[in-house]
Parts: C-alpha cells; sequence; structure tokens
C-alpha cells in the first residue's frame, strides 16, 4: 500500500516515512498490525492531526479523534468481527496515548499555506 498523505493547508508530505527528528512515523508502525485496513483512513487523519495540532491539549485532541474514527470504522464490520476490532481500536488508541509522544513532537509542525 503506497502512503502518501499531502496536508491540504502547506502542501507537506506529513507522512513521508521518516519523522522530522529521523524517527520512523508511529502509524507506520500500525499499518503493520492486522487491523490497518480498517483504520487506514483514521490513522491518515491522526497524521495530519499531528502535523496541524500544537500542545499537550493538540496531542489529546489527535489521540481522542483518532479513537472515534477508528470505532466508527468498527461499525461497517458484522457484530461478530466488531468486538475483535474494537478491542483493537483501543489498543491502537493507547499506543498513540501514551508512546505516541515523540512522534507527536518529533514530527514536522504546520506552518500554514505559503
Ligand atoms: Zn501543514
Amino acid at each position: 500500500m503506497s502512503y502518501s498523505e499531502i496536508c491540504p493547508s502547506c502542501g507537506l508530505d506529513v507522512c513521508n516515512g521518516i519523522g522530522g527528528e529521523g524517527t520512523p512515523r508511529l502509524n507506520k508502525l500500525l499499518q503493520h498490525l492486522p487491523s490497518s485496513h480498517l483504520f487506514y483512513n483514521a490513522s491518515v487523519i491522526h497524521d495530519i492531526c499531528y502535523h496541524k495540532f500544537k500542545g499537550k491539549s493538540g496531542k489529546r485532541l489527535a489521540d481522542l479523534n483518532f479513537l472515534a474514527n477508528m470505532l466508527l470504522a468498527c461499525k461497517s464490520l458484522p457484530w461478530y468481527k466488531e468486538y475483535w476490532f474494537r478491542v483493537q481500536a483501543y489498543r491502537n488508541y493507547f499506543a498513540v496515548k501514551y508512546f505516541g509522544d515523540k512522534f507527536y513532537y518529533g514530527v514536522d509542525k504546520c506552518k500554514g499555506r505559503k
């Protein structure tokens, strides 16, 4: 799967594989998990949020938004799959909540329109 996300404000590719500090993007790691296809859109939005939002409250908002979008994606599944994928959604959420700091602060922040 090719993975490219262009910021609508500044035009930067916010997921070029390597962060501002030379760190791999968190969502690149999540991409290798079995739930990645279902949560692809949620991950794209999450990357954009990490790029656009600033400060501690910005990260909390980005992570909660990520969870909400993943849970919404689960609604498209048959009931017997939905429960399992909801568990995956919470696992991904806690992964970014507790281990996402260096990615959040390491990404190139949006500088707006040129
Ligand atoms: Zn931007």
